[in-house]
C-alpha cells in the first residue's frame, strides 16, 4: 500500500482542556497553604478558561496583531489614540472581571493578595503582555496612598471589576487602568537625572508638566504616576490622560517602540507640554512615593516570570509525554526525563518563593512579613527573572523543531523571557538593592535569617548555603562586586527553605543536591544520576498538565 504523504503522525496533541490552577500541583499547594480551600474554589473559573483553545487562540491573535498609534483622527484633531485587535480586549476585559487588577486593595478578604497572585500567574500563563497594564494598575494603589484625596479619586475605578477602555473622564468610565512614567532618554536606573519639570500653576497641588518619557507603557490607560523636577526636587505626580471637562490633557505619543516581544502590549514614547499634573507626596520626595508602585510591581515581574516559566514546563511535559524517538516516548529518555525534572523543580521554586511573598502583602502590618518584602522583592526578582531565559530555551527545546515554529507559542515565551529582569530595575539594580536594604535597614537580615532559619537542619547543604552568606555579608569590602552572587544564593535559600518545608522530599532533594551542593554545570538537565531515574520521573510528572 501507498505511503499517505501527507498523514502527520507522532504529533502531539495541542495542550488545551486542562486546569491552569487546579492542574498545577505547585500551585495548588502553595494556595492552600498561604490561603484557604475557598480561595483555590475562586479560580476555578480562571483556571479552567486559562486552559481552553478559546484563550489560546486569543493569546497568539493579540500579538500576531499588535497595536497601532493613532496620531490624528480623520479630521486632523491630535487624538493620540492606541488601536488594539480585540483579542486584547478580551485578555484584558477578562483579566480585570477575575479581580486581577487593583481588586484585593478594596477586599476584605484575608488572603486577596494571594488569591490575585495565584490568578495572575494562571491568567497571564495566556499571554503575557497584557499583564503589564493589569500590574500596573494593582501597583498603583499603594503609592497613590500617599494622597488620601487623590487615593479616594482613584482607587474606586481601579478596582472596580469592569473592564472599560476608551479616553473619557474619570467620571464617565466604569473602571480605570493606570501606568507609570519613569524611565527618560539619558536614565532609567538614574531617575534622579530626570529632567521633565512639572512648575506649579498656583492652584493648590496642581502642576504643569514640560518633558519627556522614553518609555512608558499602555499610553491608552487613564492614570500615569510620573517623575519630574519640581521647584523641591524630583517629585511624583498623578496625570491623568482626560480632564474633567472632557477635554485631553496634553499628553502626545511621540511613537510605539518596537519590540522582541511583550508585542501585544503598547509602550511608548510621550512628550509633555503643559501637562495637568497632580502632586502626590511631597516635593523632593519622588523616589519615596513613587518605590510603593515599584516595589508592587516587582512581585508582579517575578509571578510573571513564574507564569513563563510554569507554561513552559507544560508545553514541555505534554509533548514529551506524547512524542515517541527511538522507539520510545521523549518523557521515558534518560536525558530528557533528566531535563523535564530540572525545569521542573526550577518552575516550583518560583511559583512557592512568588506565593509566598504574595503572602507578605496580605499581612502587610506585621513587621517580620514587611522586613522580609523589603528584602525578598529585589532578590527573588533578580534571581528568578534572570534564570527565566535560560529556562524557556530549555523548555522550548524540548519540543525540538516544533518548538521554534510561531505556532507552538514557544516564540512568545521566548521572546518575553528578558523583558522581567529588565523593566522595574534591571539585573544589577536589584542586586544593588539588596545591599542597599542590608546596609540601611539591619531588621531585613534577621527576617531573611527567620525565614531561610525556618528550615535549620532539615538539609546539610541548605544549612551550608545559609552559613555561606553569611560569610559572605561578613566581607563588606567585596560586596559591590559579590552583589549577584549574593542576590542569588540568598533568594535560592529562600526557595531551598520553602522546598524543604512544603515540597514532596524529591523535588526539595533535587533542588538542594543541583543549587548548592554542586559545581556549576551551566545548563538544566544535570541532576545527578544519584537521583535515580524513577525520582525524576516522579517530578515530571508531578509537573505534567492533564487534560479535562
Ligand atoms: C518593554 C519595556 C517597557 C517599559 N515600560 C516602562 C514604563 O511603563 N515606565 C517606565 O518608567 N519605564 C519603562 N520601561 C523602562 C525600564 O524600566 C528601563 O529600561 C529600566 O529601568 C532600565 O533603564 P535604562 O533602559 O535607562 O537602562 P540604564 O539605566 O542605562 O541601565 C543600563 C544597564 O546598566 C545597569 N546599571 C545601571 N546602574 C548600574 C550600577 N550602579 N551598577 C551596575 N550596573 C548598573 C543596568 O542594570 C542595565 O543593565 C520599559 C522598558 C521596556 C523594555
Amino acid at each position: 500500500m501507498a505511503t499517505d504523504i501527507r498523514a502527520a503522525t507522532n504529533q502531539p496533541p495541542l495542550l488545551t482542556g486542562h486546569h491552569v490552577v487546579a492542574g498545577d500541583a505547585a500551585l495548588t499547594a502553595a494556595v492552600l497553604r498561604h490561603g484557604s480551600p475557598a480561595v483555590l474554589d475562586s479560580l476555578d473559573e480562571l483556571g479552567r478558561l486559562a486552559g481552553t483553545e478559546e484563550a489560546r487562540d486569543h493569546g497568539m491573535a493579540a500579538n500576531r496583531f499588535p497595536p497601532e498609534h493613532v496620531p490624528y483622527d480623520r479630521w486632523g484633531n491630535r487624538v493620540d489614540e492606541v488601536r488594539f485587535h480585540p483579542s486584547w480586549h478580551w485578555l484584558m476585559e477578562h483579566a480585570v472581571g477575575f479581580g486581577l487588577q487593583a481588586a484585593p486593595w478594596v477586599s476584605t478578604e484575608p488572603h486577596a493578595h494571594v488569591r490575585r497572585a495565584a490568578g495572575f500567574l494562571a491568567w497571564s500563563q495566556v499571554e503575557p503582555g497584557h499583564a503589564c497594564p493589569i500590574s500596573m494598575t494593582y501597583a498603583a494603589i499603594p503609592a497613590l496612598r500617599a494622597d488620601a484625596a487623590l487615593a479616594a479619586t482613584w482607587t474606586p475605578a481601579l478596582a472596580a471589576t469592569s473592564y472599560d477602555p476608551g479616553t473619557r473622564p474619570l467620571a464617565d468610565k466604569r473602571g480605570a487602568l493606570a501606568g507609570m512614567g519613569m524611565t527618560e532618554k539619558q536614565g532609567g536606573s538614574d531617575v534622579r537625572t530626570n529632567v521633565t519639570t512639572a512648575t506649579p500653576t498656583g492652584d493648590d497641588g496642581l502642576y504643569a508638566l514640560r518633558g519627556h518619557k522614553w518609555f512608558t507603557s499602555a499610553p491608552q490607560n487613564d492614570v500615569f504616576l510620573v517623575l519630574a523636577q519640581a521647584p523641591g526636587g524630583l517629585t511624583c505626580f498623578v496625570v491623568p490622560r482626560s480632564l474633567p471637562d472632557g477635554t485631553r490633557n496634553v499628553y502626545d505619543i511621540a511613537r510605539l517602540k518596537d519590540k522582541l516581544g511583550n508585542r501585544s502590549n503598547a509602550s511608548s514614547e510621550l512628550e509633555f507640554d503643559g501637562t495637568v499634573a497632580h502632586r502626590l507626596g511631597d516635593e523632593g520626595r519622588g523616589v519615596r512615593t513613587i518605590i510603593e508602585m515599584v516595589a508592587a510591581t516587582r512581585l508582579d515581574t517575578m509571578l510573571g516570570s513564574a507564569a513563563l516559566m510554569r507554561r513552559s514546563v507544560a508545553e514541555a511535559t505534554w509533548h514529551a509525554a506524547h512524542r515517541t524517538a527511538f522507539g520510545r516516548l521523549l518523557v521515558d529518555q534518560p536525558v530528557m526525563t533528566n531535563v523535564l525534572a530540572d525545569l521542573a523543580i526550577e518552575s516550583e521554586a518560583a511559583t512557592m518563593l512568588g506565593l509566598r511573598l504574595a503572602a507578605a502583602v496580605d499581612r502587610i502590618d506585621d513587621p517580620h512579613e514587611a522586613a522580609l518584602r523589603r528584602i525578598a522583592l529585589p532578590l527573588s526578582k533578580f534571581w528568578v527573572c534572570k534564570r527565566t531565559p535560560a529556562h524557556v530555551a530549555e523548555a522550548l527545546e524540548c519540543l525540538g523543531g516544533n518548538g521554534y515554529a510561531e505556532e507552538s507559542g514557544m516564540p512568545l515565551l521566548f521572546r518575553e523571557s528578558p523583558l522581567n529582569s529588565i523593566w522595574e530595575g534591571s539585573g544589577n539594580v536589584n542586586a544593588l538593592d539588596v545591599l542597599r536594604a542590608l546596609t540601611r535597614e539591619p531588621e531585613v537580615l534577621d527576617a531573611w535569617i527567620t525565614e531561610v532559619g525556618a528550615a535549620r537542619g532539615a538539609d546539610p547543604r541548605l544549612d551550608r548555603a545559609l552559613d555561606g552568606v553569611l560569610a559572605l555579608l561578613g566581607d563588606p569590602g567585596s560586596l559591590e562586586l559579590s552583589a549577584r552572587r549574593l542576590a542569588g544564593t540568598m533568594a535560592a535559600c529562600l526557595q531551598g527553605s520553602l522546598l524543604v518545608r512544603f515540597a514532596p522530599a524529591e523535588v526539595a532533594d533535587a533542588y538542594c543536591a543541583t543549587r548548592f551542593d554542586t559545581s556549576f554545570h551551566g545548563t538544566f538537565g544535570t541532576l545527578p544520576a544519584t537521583l535515580g531515574v524513577a525520582t525524576m520521573r516522579t517530578i515530571v510528572d508531578r509537573a505534567t498538565p492533564h487534560a479535562g
